[in-house]
């Protein structure tokens, strides 16, 4: 016991020595862990996402081999590898520039991916976490369905949660803590 306690006090440590220089500190009340399918990746999301969404493009259905991805969008900056590596694979994406998936290099499940030509430039910054490889992904549900235009016919969508038939209007969608979080990354890249 006493070892796992000096692993949780180093993390901590770790985490206050990241951030001791006036930058964004985790919200640990909002930390959200998860892994591949074999145990040899653990990541953890330090703060709540941007958004999540449910797409029910084709793209997804296929990669999935499902009716629809679940994906929370997040400052790359915030995900914090706890232990193994992942690979890249780029496959091809409907905006004609490669979707680029994170994945366990001995189970090959996908934990992560970034849209390169997303976001004004900021793609890099962004990483679209698979809601399913999270520990709990009760915890993260929809909060805007996307591409409904091809859903499957059987999926019911729920009446309370944002949907479109294609893509939505980021300032429309996104809230404004969220929009303010963008805005930080795209002047990043905009200097
Ligand atoms: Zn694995
Ligand atoms: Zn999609």
């Amino acid at each position: 016991m006493l070892a796992r306690d000096e692993s949780i006090l180093y993390a901590a440590l770790t985490y206050r020595d990241r951030y001791t220089d006036g930058d964004y500190m985790p919200d640990q009340t909002n930390v959200y862990d998860g892994g591949c399918g074999c145990g040899e990746v653990r990541f953890r999301m330090e703060s709540r996402p941007l958004i999540v969404h449910c797409c029910h493009c084709s793209w997804c259905q296929r990669q999935n081999g499902s009716a629809f991805a679940v994906n929370a969008l997040i400052e790359a900056d915030r995900v914090q590898l706890l232990q193994g590596n992942v690979v890249d694979i780029e496959v091809p994406s409907p905006s004609g520039a490669n979707q680029r998936i994170s994945r366990c290099p001995s189970c090959q499940v996908a934990v992560w991916s970034y849209y390169l030509v997303m976001f004004g430039g900021i793609g890099e910054l962004v990483r679209f976490i698979r809601v399913g490889a999270l520990d709990d992904p009760s915890r993260l549900p929809p909060d805007v369905h996307i591409f409904t235009a091809s859903k499957q016919p059987w999926v019911t969508l729920p009446p309370d949660i944002p949907a479109e038939e294609e893509y939505y209007v980021t300032e429309k969608t996104w809230s404004a803590d969220s929009l303010a979080r963008r805005a930080v990354l795209l002047s990043s890249v905009q200097r």
